[in-house]
């Protein structure tokens, strides 16, 4: 099914509203030879997403070149928090380019030193050092080292575990994936740590106990000691869903992770940069934590992430022992510090609160008509995740979600294909600066696509009967 939405093209009602335009078939003829080029020599894991040729993007808008026009409700993957194309990243990249300083390995440039500082001056205050990678996985990587590290040191040679949670998401690469909580996606490994353990993510829907003594007891029944751990790693929150923690939960968290010297990481790479309505996604439970994994929407365009953390833990390795070749990448590192003039210039932050707020009743009001179809409906801010599932029934069903993306898609509101547990989570994620009224205009295409691909249905009728 999903081979043939690629490469037959549909003819469809033409669109054109101020935010969306639709006015050829999709995907659209003319692209096919691309499509085909990627299928041919591309893995095939890169295949499944709708089939937009991105040609341009800007603002709240994706652009192909044959006249077509979305509204983006994916921000990328959660990347363009300030807008796709800024005119002051694009200077500040170009700016670099016209230096002609475009690589330096390790060597000091200016723009890393002042991203440095700016993140640490933005962060909590024990957060006093960054480090700068290129990707998520890569920052992941490197907690999961600093952790182990610090552990041994402080514990002994058994504080080595990596505490996590099931259905976290927090990167591809090996140890990133053993952190995960996806099970199936570990398969590849073969020999699993066992000193990487999960524990349940209290969701309130996944998992329906919120209370601390789960994560304790946990532990207890996969033989972990507390005196064994070396960090608890979570997301702030779950990318799968959009699901986030009870604050008391998480407070219980950092009391247990400060009686047994356990440190305490929050991996923001994708919740950061005012995605929640605030500038990090941890601030909503009122914790500081020992280290944070940044990426995403740091920059809000070039590759890049980072680690800030506490001193004592961030200078555990000398000279030479931490390096990336491309990490802190000075057009990178110079389009950060733009993006983070911007971030707080322009009141990114506290427009994904106001509208994330119009956002979040919007889809309130959607779970609620589709109740049957939608098991819970999580998130803060600029993001949401809409968990579809088999109507009654508490089963992921991630065919009529990708069939909701497919209709957005085909009415020119872009998102990526869903997410989470079962491929069933319909992830909405605009940047931060989208408008109330192209908000609204989204959520009017939401609706319609529901109704297209759930109306139909025997429970659709019974409702309305
Ligand atoms: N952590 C989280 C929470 C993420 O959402 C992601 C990416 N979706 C990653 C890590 C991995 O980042 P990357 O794809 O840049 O390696």
């Amino acid at each position: 099914m999903l081979s043939e939405f690629y490469r037959v093209p549909q003819a469809l009602p033409m669109i054109a509203t101020r935010y969306r335009r639709i006015v050829t078939p999709l995907p659209v003829p003319e692209s096919l030879p691309i499509l085909a080029r990627i299928e041919k020599f591309e893995p095939r894991s890169l295949s499944g997403q709708p089939p937009v040729v991105w040609d341009r993007a800007e603002g709240f808008q994706v652009y192909d070149r044959y006249g077509n026009m979305w509204l983006d409700w994916s921000s990328g993957v959660l990347v363009a928090n300030i807008g796709h194309g800024h005119e002051a990243v694009k200077e500040a990249i170009l700016r670099e380019v016209n230096k002609s300083l475009l690589f330096s390995y390790c060597f000091p440039t200016e723009s890393r030193s002042l991203l440095a500082e700016r993140l640490v001056q933005i962060a909590p205050r024990g957060l006093a050092k960054a480090f700068f990678l290129t990707t998520g996985s890569e920052a992941v990587e490197n907690v999961i080292k600093l952790a182990r590290t610090w552990g041994q040191k402080v514990g002994g040679s058994s504080k080595i575990a990596i505490v996590t949670f099931e259905l976290g998401f927090h990167g591809r690469t090996l140890g990133a994936q053993l952190a995960g909580g996806y099970p199936e996606a570990k398969g590849w490994i073969g020999n699993l740590d066992p000193a990487f353990v999960q524990v349940p993510f209290p969701d309130g829907f996944r998992c329906r106990e919120l209370g601390f003594k789960l994560f304790e007891q946990s532990l207890a029944e996969q033989g972990v000691e507390p005196r064994e751990v070396a960090a608890v790693i979570m997301e702030s929150y779950q990318g799968g869903g959009a699901s986030f923690a009870p604050a008391a939960y998480v407070q219980a968290l950092r009391r247990w992770c400060d009686r047994h010297d356990v440190l305490l990481v929050f991996d923001e790479v994708q919740s950061g940069f005012g995605r929640t309505g605030k500038l990090f996604a941890f601030e909503h439970y009122g914790v500081e934590p020992d280290l944070i994994c940044l990426g995403k929407g740091i920059s809000g365009s070039l590759p890049l992430s980072a680690v800030l953390g506490r001193a004592e833990v961030m200078d555990l390795y000398g000279p030479g022992a931490m390096t990336s070749t491309h990490g802190g990448h000075a057009l990178s590192c110079a389009a950060a510090l733009a993006n983070l003039k911007v971030l707080v210039a322009e009141g990114c932050v506290e427009r994904a609160a106001a509208v994330g707020e119009v956002l979040r009743a919007g889809l309130r009001e959607i779970a609620h008509k589709y109740a049957p179809f939608v098991g819970a409906l999580h998130g803060k801010g600029m993001v949401h995740g809409l968990h579809i599932v088999e109507p009654g029934t508490e089963r992921p069903d991630g065919e009529r979600a990708f069939e909701i993306v497919r209709r957005c898609f085909e009415s020119g509101l872009l998102m990526f294909a869903p997410v989470g547990l079962g491929g069933a989570t319909v992830k909405i994620c605009p940047p931060l600066i989208m408008t109330e009224d192209a908000v609204q205009e989204g959520l009017a295409v939401l609706e319609s696509a529901f109704e297209g691909s759930c109306s139909s249905h025997r429970w659709s009728a019974e409702a309305r009967a």
